[in-house]
């Protein structure tokens, strides 16, 4: 994989129209456009990882000590991205959509299982493709009869819990070779909320990380990984108060497994 310089502003309103151009779907109307050089790599399957409250300033700090995370960076790119919402519920539903908060209007959860605005999932799964979507229970439960498999984890249970449960059955979900899996992962902004300080935070990153290398230890070289937060942090000592308001984007391909 060549490693191209990349100066385009960048968006998370990109990550769904790239997903859709490498599935071959169609999707309405979406609001950002494809980054070109992904699509170029030519993968059959896409493994969306949204980890929340992964701001870019936030990811640049804990890169040196995410090992899987800062190899897949180097092996394929990281992005800068504009943000399009402070909060989870409408940044997830955008980069689900390609679509702006103000086009799909889902700014709650109760918003989410009311809408009738089509996301990737439910576009791929119409089209023949099976999907996966592991994700917290309420989040998933917006799939339940649409697509091939919703898992869906409390929320309740201990961070650290979840994000094991996530990895697990992420693993899972990959053996069967899904065209397109959405996973995510809850521990960052949940050390934020529970105001762990910075220890908390990078221990939370560094478990995703592992999360992240099991994964990929599953994955093959036809799979395209996106990574990405959905918003920068927004509470506690590392809280984002000014613009710009950026995510981390990681893009890159599986690897060929050696044995
Ligand atoms: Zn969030």
């Amino acid at each position: 994989m060549t490693a191209k310089k990349t100066t385009q502003p960048f968006s998370q309103l990109d990550i769904a129209p790239t997903i859709a151009l490498i599935l071959g779907l169609q999707l309405p109307n979406p609001d950002g456009r494809p980054i070109d050089f992904a699509v170029d790599w030519e993968c059959k399957n896409v493994a969306l990882i949204i980890i929340d409250s992964l701001g870019y300033d936030l990811l640049m700090w804990l890169l040196p000590t995410l090992e899987n995370m800062r190899a897949l960076s180097i092996e394929g790119q990281l992005l800068r991205a504009e943000a399009v919402s402070t909060h989870t519920t409408p940044a997830i539903a955008s980069i689900l959509s390609g679509l702006l908060p103000e086009h799909h209007g889902i700014f709650d959860k109760a918003g989410a299982k009311e809408s009738s605005i089509l996301s990737l999932p439910e576009i791929a799964a119409a089209s023949g493709q099976s999907c996966a979507v592991i994700m917290e229970q309420n989040g998933a439960d917006v799939y339940q009869g649409l697509i091939e498999v919703v898992c869906g984890i409390p929320d309740s249970i201990p961070p650290q819990d979840f994000d094991r449960e996530a990895c697990r059955m992420t693993c899972q979900a990959l053996s069967k070779r899904p065209r397109l899996l959405v996973t995510y992962f809850i521990g960052i902004d949940k050390s934020v909320h529970l105001g762990l300080g910075l220890e908390g935070i990078r221990e939370a990153a560094l478990l995703i990380d592992r999360c992240i290398g099991k994964i990929l230890s599953i994955a093959d070289d036809e799979t395209m990984f996106i990574i990405c937060g959905d918003h920068p942090i927004h509470a506690g000592p590392l809280k984002r108060i000014k613009e710009p308001y950026c995510v981390a984007i990681i893009i890159a391909k599986g690897r060929t497994q050696k044995n």
